[in-house]
């Protein structure tokens, strides 16, 4: 029997490679929860920050865009960038992707993955299974990988919690919780300022704390985006143009200046259409750092320096770390340990060669722990354009 290859996760880039493999004709078996990280891990009634042209899944063949899924489900076509997409529309369109592609796809987790002696990879599901693999591509995006600062751990002594006094963003869907409560966000980013809107609208008293250089601020629309720039999926700007569209040479930049870019290209900026529904609703709160954080009689109190020099303190009832995610192979606890060992990595993440592959032949990773490699596009749908075909291709090229 032939070995397929396994693609352990079922977001948008896992769905994307997966169906371009299937494409070639290579036997995959695919595994995960499909669109998990946008059921669970992102708040209801939240709208995407990318537009239409920057949110479809990419396919091998056409017919499998979101402008697609709207016709197909009968909802009203999104394709200009004033057409803002809801996160239950964009789960839906996942949903629809991998039912018309990947209707085989199996809703269960990958334990371990070992390589065998003879070449190819063994791997255990939490069903019990045991089988072997020719490849495996790691597409776990956000999974276990949420960043809690350690400012604030002092406050989260069990971890961070949705019921505790400090959670991560990641941990809620539903801000009506927090109705009638106060209510801190620390972090200055879309996800930030779009968890403090939501949780106001819900009846919150809320207040975000951003820290150092990441001052609130939100982009320009559409229509006053300047004209003599080329076009991104992220905005006119040459660097994005050239980020989107050209991210070959990203891994041969010094370790420094990849990293740098990962985190502040298209980082803290809230979306154009926020901007209202943010302003006069919210308390903003910019300050140098977050000294500490406590939670005496289990409420949450961070110490902070303002940008003056002073210390002060900020209390609430809970405090949500909307602070990103960091990759990190430790945290990756399926691969198995002599896996790890032997994987060639940059500051966590693993480093990439040609076709996304890892200095392990046979494993290659797609979605954000690509972007070290290959630049910020991949922590971002639109990514999967670029990433899908190219990996699909290697892989084929290498294990077909
Ligand atoms: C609040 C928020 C808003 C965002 N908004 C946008 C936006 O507007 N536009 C945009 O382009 N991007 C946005 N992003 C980024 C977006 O989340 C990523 O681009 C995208 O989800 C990455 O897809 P992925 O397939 O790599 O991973 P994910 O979507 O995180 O999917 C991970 C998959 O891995 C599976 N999995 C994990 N571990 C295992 C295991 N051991 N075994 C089996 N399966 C496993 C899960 O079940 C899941 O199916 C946003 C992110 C956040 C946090």
């Amino acid at each position: 029997m032939i070995e397929p290859v396994a693609v352990i996760g079922a977001g948008p880039f896992g769905l994307s490679t997966a169906a371009h493999l299937r494409g070639r004709g290579i036997p995959v078996r695919v595994f995960g929860d499909p669109m998990v990280s946008w059921r669970d891990h992102m708040p209801a009634g939240m709208i995407l920050k990318s537009t239409p042209a920057a949110s479809s899944i990419d396919a091998p063949q056409p017919g499998h865009t979101l402008a697609d899924y709207c016709d197909a489900a009968g909802v009203r076509r999104l394709v200009t960038d004033e057409d803002l997409i809801s996160v239950e529309t964009f789960i839906a369109y996942g949903e629809w992707f991998q039912q018309k592609l990947l209707p085989d796809l199996e809703r269960v987790r990958v334990v371990s993955v070992d390589r065998r002696t003879g070449g190819g990879f063994e791997l255990k599901l939490d069903s019990g299974e045991l089988f072997a693999a020719r490849a495996v591509v790691v597409a776990t995006g956000l999974s276990g990988l949420a960043h809690l600062p350690v400012e604030l751990a002092g406050a989260a002594v069990d971890g961070p919690s949705a019921t505790g006094p400090v959670s991560h963003s990641s941990q809620h869907h539903d801000l009506t919780r927090f109705a009638g409560k106060e209510l801190i966000v620390v972090g200055a980013g879309q996800s930030a300022l779009e968890t403090a809107a939501l949780a106001a609208e819900a009846g919150a008293q809320v207040q975000v704390v951003s820290r150092g250089r990441s001052r609130v601020a939100f982009g320009a629309p559409p229509w006053s985006q300047p004209r003599l720039r080329p076009e991104s999926p992220f905005g006119r700007a040459w660097s994005l143009w050239a980020l989107s569209y050209y991210p070959h040479p990203y891994r041969y930049f010094p370790a420094q200046v990849r990293h740098y870019l990962v985190r502040r290209v298209l980082g803290p900026l809230g979306a154009w259409w926020l901007r209202d529904r943010f302003q006069d609703k919210v308390r903003v709160e910019e300050v140098e750092s977050v000294l500490g954080a406590d939670a005496p009689d289990g409420a949450p109190v961070l110490t902070v320096r303002t940008h003056a020099g002073a210390t002060r303190q900020l209390a609430a009832d809970h405090v949500i770390a909307a602070t990103g995610y960091r990759v990190d192979i430790a945290a990756m606890d399926f691969l198995g340990h002599e896996l790890r060992t032997r994987l060639a990595v940059s500051r966590g993440a693993p480093k990439l060669g040609a076709g996304y592959v890892s200095s392990v032949p046979g494993l290659y990773f797609t979605g954000l722990p690509a972007a070290a490699s290959y630049g910020p596009v991949m922590r971002f749908v639109c990514g999967t354009e670029f990433a899908s075909g190219r990996l699909s291709k290697h892989l084929a090229a290498a294990h077909g």
